[in-house]
């Protein structure tokens, strides 16, 4: 583990080597002195997958959600577990600790490991796991009284977006493409409807009910999505699964989107028509 500290990224822990409940090689380390080997296949084929954890007050939110989420990316890659559930978990309860997080998120992720560089998996690279925390507000966030901008990109990804992996190249450059036109988040479009945001899912409210796509290999299952739609049906909400194209989104009473990081944020425009 590594842990350090700066404005943004207050503290990081990185874990590796680590074999299934032994006794972890791990450490909570310094962001200087958190290195991660050049052949780590992380880095040269985006081999990995990754989770995003909101902290408040001091605790995990939706821990068991993203967890479960993590396994399934893990088994859909063919990664092994790093390490037990349980080390996990203290893990990321040791690190909200150690760096005195009161606000923001616990990133992690879990790479093949380190190997001879080859497109085919390694048999004996033993994954890479490393975690960060970063302090910031989510609750007192003023965009959740304006709203915010979204623009709608071309969704240039690959088909497993139901898989969390580290290869973010395609919703980067649509976040990039968002700011440089004014806006905060992008929506990527397929086949002429919606698919969800660069880092959240998409939803438009029309006549009372709220509209957001399906879950299938086209989205992210979010875990705050599943959160909203619990909510939803305890206050009686009608949510429509079913995709939306951006004429209709043009068209709607209201629009949001949700994410580990910022929970419900209204969205009062879309490709500079107001909502
Ligand atoms: N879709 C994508 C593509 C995302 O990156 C995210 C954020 N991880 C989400 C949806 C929202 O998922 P969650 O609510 O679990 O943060």
């Amino acid at each position: 583990f590594f842990f350090s500290s700066r404005r943004r990224i207050t503290r990081y822990i990185s874990v590796t080597g680590v074999q299934t409940c032994a006794l972890p090689i791990c450490a909570y380390l310094s962001e200087e002195q958190g290195t991660v080997s050049i052949f780590d296949r992380g880095f040269l084929f985006a081999d990995g997958v990754y989770e995003v954890t909101a902290v408040v007050g001091g605790r995990l939110v939706d821990y068991e959600p993203h967890m479960e989420r993590l396994e399934r990316s893990l088994r859909e890659l063919r990664l092994a577990w790093p390490c037990g559930k349980d080390e996990l978990r203290a893990m990321h309860l040791e690190l909200v600790r150690r760096n005195g997080l009161a606000e923001g998120l616990v990133y992690m992720q879990v790479t093949r490991g380190a190997a001879d560089r080859d497109f085919k998996f390694p048999k004996d690279a033993r994954p890479t796991l490393i975690a960060f925390t970063q302090a910031f507000s989510i609750l007192d966030n003023p965009n959740a009284t304006t709203g915010i901008k979204v623009v709608t990109v071309p969704d240039l990804r690959w088909k497993r977006r139901d898989i969390k992996t580290v290869m973010l190249l395609a919703p980067s450059l649509g976040k990039q493409e968002a700011y440089e036109r004014g806006a905060q988040e992008a929506w990527m479009v397929e086949d002429g409807f919606v698919t969800e945001g660069t880092s959240s899912n998409a939803y438009i409210v029309k006549d009372g009910k709220v509209i957001t796509r399906g879950l299938s290999n086209s989205i992210l299952a979010g875990c705050t999505r599943h959160s909203l739609f619990r909510l939803a049906r305890e206050r009686g909400i009608v949510i429509e699964e079913r995709a939306f194209t951006p004429d209709e989104a043009y068209g709607a009473d209201e629009a949001f989107l949700t994410s580990a990081s910022q929970f419900v944020m209204p969205i009062a425009e879309i490709d500079g028509r107001r909502i």
